[in-house]
């Protein structure tokens, strides 16, 4: 078992670390927010009071933070490459942009640490159950050493590719998922409009060949999935912000290496405007809001 730290103990990461805890493993974790430091306390986690601190003495230091500069402001505004241990192996789980991505890795090779940036998909559910998918990216060797860490928080472990392949196939999964989502509210505000069931528009196109994961488990309206916002008002779940966040970080690496993506663009412009509305911290699926014409 292996003695890892844990930086950012949020929606995501305090579940992960509880779960890494529960598998045996010496975990001590670090937040800025003192509420999410206790509350992983209670959940078999050691509690440090710095970055520093969870570094020291860790086999692997996993990362688990809102966005790029939060997780380079841990890597580069800390002192967390001279705690941990040379050849310790760090681990970003964030879904980050690639350029940051690559950066971190730079950083720790010199450093002297192994590195991998490896993203999830799954949601709290899949965090807290331990079924997280995680997109890997980075050397063979560093991922053989994560991998039996990554299996104590998830089910499906794939490496992608090299140094920032994992956030490259998250960032499309991102993509994917919010135009899908949006395809979905446009359809139910068109079938409560024409007076449509939406629990037969469910059934017929689950089945059928408009169907996708957002339809079958995240459907945006009340009273056809449990797994759905929907049931619970729209609390996160996923929240608009992190979406936009996401859909903002394909389109730069879509324009960087000119790949065309106008539909991508659109759906990020539509969570944008909702986001300023003042629902980044509702549930991404809340867009349907935004289709019925709520504005604020
Ligand atoms: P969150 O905001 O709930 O948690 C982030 C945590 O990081 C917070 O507790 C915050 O206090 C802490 N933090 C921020 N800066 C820090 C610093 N410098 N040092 C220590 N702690 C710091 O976010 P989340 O929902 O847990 O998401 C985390 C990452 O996972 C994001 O990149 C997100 O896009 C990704 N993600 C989220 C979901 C989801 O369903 N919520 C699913 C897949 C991926």
């Amino acid at each position: 078992m292996a003695r890892i730290g844990f930086i950012g103990l949020g929606n995501m990461g305090l579940p992960m670390a509880a779960n890494l805890a529960k598998a045996g493993h010496d975990v001590a974790g670090f937040d800025i927010a003192g509420a999410h430091v206790d509350e992983a306390t209670a959940r078999g986690v050691k509690a440090t009071s710095s970055a520093e601190d969870a570094a020291k003495g860790a086999d692997a230091l996993i990362t688990m933070l809102p966005a790029g500069r939060d997780m380079l402001a841990v890597y580069e505004g800390t002192k967390v490459f001279s705690a941990a241990p040379k050849g310790a192996l760090f681990i970003d789980c964030s879904s980050i942009d690639v350029a940051s991505a690559k950066r971190a890795h730079a950083l720790a090779a010199r450093a002297g640490m192994a590195s991998l940036d490896a993203p999830v998909s799954g949601g709290i559910a899949g965090a807290q159950g331990a079924t997280l998918t995680f997109m890997a990216g980075g050397e063979p060797d560093a991922f053989e050493r994560a991998r039996p860490i990554l299996e104590a928080m998830g089910r499906r472990i794939v490496h992608c590719g090299a140094a920032g392949a994992g956030q490259a196939v998250k960032m499309c999964n991102q993509m994917m998922v919010a135009i899908n989502m949006v395809g979905v509210a446009e359809a139910f505000v068109l079938a409560e409009k024409l007076a449509i069931d939406p629990k037969v528009l469910y059934d017929v196109v689950v089945a059928s060949s408009g169907g996708s994961w957002a339809l079958a488990n995240y459907v945006p309206v009340p009273g056809l999935v449990a797994t759905s916002a929907a049931e619970r008002g729209f609390k996160p779940g996923f929240t608009t912000q992190l979406m936009v966040k996401d859909l903002k970080i394909f389109q730069e690496a879509a324009r960087s290496v000119g790949s065309a993506s106008p539909v991508g663009a659109a759906a990020a412009a539509l969570y944008e405007l909702f986001l300023n509305g003042g629902h980044g911290h509702e549930d991404y699926s809340a867009i349907i809001e935004l289709i019925r014409g709520r504005t604020t």
